[in-house]
């Protein structure tokens, strides 16, 4: 028998934009206007833009894990699990919660934000041996298999093994690419003090695009200035160059460089998370195509936004521009689109999402910055400040604001103990390993499971 009366919205993802939806339904709903459940994997919102500083170990992991529980009008339901499938007619998402169990969830109005997965392309050997910078778990892992490699280049008395241990391939020259390169770059030059059978001159790391620029958002001499930076830090970069095939131990470059290696850092883009094309509905680049009020055309109750969504960039001129995958839009949309939802159940018009961009901060680890707020171009330490202070001042609760700093502070005056945890040790570390990119139903499968076991009621 169904018991339930009200309206029942859906959440999915906890990210950005799912946090910040969750939290304005929480507050701008009446207590008995609709029951709001969340979908996640995790029970935090990760902080994705200070991981390169996880896996330097600026930052210990649970200081960009937010909690989710820690909220004062907390009453939204959270179910610990992933969709894997939404059957948008039936009005349906299929879950696997983190028990394995599959169940089917029930929704009125479904806010669709589960982010994205890291974008590769059809390169031999580049699944099976590149790691991604998208989750908690791959910072962490990075971090303790960039000190594998120390550890045992230390130990080691043969030259080659030695050489492949301490060359690191970082691909992508995006920010987050850029700050990984950087960051960790950082890590190595400062760890290598305390390993004294390594010749330091052996440490090579490497940042490659295929793109002629390095992060060209930022503009022509802000990009040139990170990349003299980088460069008189003793990184390699190589622009116009990719990945022509990737092994356990070398790397094959697009112009015939072999580079022995037993790191690859893959970070070259992103692409919306593989629940959206279980829709079965029009996407763009993979994100779902929805109207600048984030609602899907001719569907009642179905919005995207985020990295998965394609919403229309109203603040550019120009037809056909659609905001790009940040946090900047992510969090701001998650706010519109609780509005909207709203507005939906009251029969009140939408509204549409513009917001124009704030610009960059790039943090390159230690004192180096590059940072472009409001178009005003910042380096060094100013830029620096203000990358900390914008991602500081970003940080939801006051709890993880005074764990950052902390981190930030005791890292400025003691340093790091390169310590390696071992937590994933001899465990599967692929990118579908840590991205779960294989788990979802195609969108026959998620038709043929809502039709076979008919949509219960609870
Ligand atoms: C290294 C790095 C640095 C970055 N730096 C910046 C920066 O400086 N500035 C900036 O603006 N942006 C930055 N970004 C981009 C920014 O982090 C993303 O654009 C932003 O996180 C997108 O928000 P979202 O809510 O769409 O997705 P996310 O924040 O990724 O959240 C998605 C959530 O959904 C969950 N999820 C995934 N699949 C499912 C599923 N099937 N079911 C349920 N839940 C699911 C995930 O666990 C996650 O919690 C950076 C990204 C990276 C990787």
């Amino acid at each position: 028998m169904n018991t339930v009366t009200r309206p029942r919205i859906l959440v999915v993802g906890a990210g950005f934009a799912g946090v910040e939806c969750v939290r304005r339904l929480e507050r701008k709903l009446n207590t008995d206007e609709a029951d709001v459940t969340l979908v996640t994997p995790f029970s935090y919102q990760l902080y994705l833009p200070l991981l390169p500083q996880v896996a330097s170990g600026v930052l210990t992991p649970q200081s960009i894990a937010v909690s989710l529980r820690r909220s004062k009008k907390y009453r939204t339901r959270i179910i610990p699990g992933g969709a894997i499938g939404v059957d948008i007619k039936a009005k349906v998402c299929v879950i696997r919660t983190i028990n394995d169990e599959i169940v089917n969830e029930p929704y009125d109005y479904i806010v669709l934000s589960p982010g994205s997965i890291t974008r590769t392309f059809d390169i031999p050997g580049l699944t099976d041996h590149a790691f991604g910078m998208k989750t908690l778990a791959e910072a962490a892992y990075i971090r303790d298999h960039v000190i594998t490699q120390l550890d045992l280049a230390d130990a080691s008395d043969d030259p080659a093994e030695k050489a492949s241990r301490l060359q690191f391939v970082v691909v992508g020259g995006g920010y987050a690419g850029t700050e990984t390169a950087a960051c960790l770059q950082k890590l190595t030059h400062a760890a290598v003090k305390r390993y004294p059978r390594i010749d330091p001159g052996l440490i090579k790391w490497h940042l490659i695009d295929i793109a002629p620029k390095l992060m060209p958002e930022l503009g022509d001499k802000l990009g040139r200035s990170a990349q003299e930076i980088l460069t008189k830090r003793g990184i390699d970069i190589s622009l116009g160059v990719s990945i022509a095939k990737a092994g356990p131990e070398e790397v094959t470059f697009t112009d015939g460089r072999v580079v022995p290696t037993r790191t690859l850092i893959w970070t070259a883009g992103v692409v919306a998370s593989p629940l959206i094309a279980t829709l079965g509905a029009e996407t763009v680049r993979g994100r779902l195509a929805v109207t600048s009020a984030m609602n899907l055309p001719g569907q009642d109750g179905v919005f995207a936004l985020g990295d998965a969504g394609a919403v229309p960039d109203e603040a550019k001129e120009g037809d056909g521009a659609i905001c790009p995958p940040t946090a900047q839009h992510a969090m701001r949309q998650g706010k519109v689109v609780a509005d909207n939802v709203i507005a939906t159940l009251r029969n009140q018009p939408l509204k549409p999402y513009v917001h124009k961009d704030l610009g960059l901060v790039v943090d390159l680890g230690g004192k180096d910055a590059v940072s472009k707020p409001l178009g005003i171009e910042l380096r060094g330490l100013p830029a620096q400040v203000v990358a900390r202070g914008y991602h500081w001042s970003a940080l939801r609760t006051g709890v993880a604001k005074v764990r950052v700093a902390t981190n930030w502070t005791l890292n400025a005056l003691a340093g790091d103990d390169f310590v390696r945890t071992g937590f994933q040790a001899r465990k599967p570390a692929t990118l579908k390993d840590f991205e779960y990119t294989d788990s979802y139903l195609s969108p026959e499968q998620v038709r043929d499971r809502i039709e076979g076991s008919g949509t219960q009621e609870p």
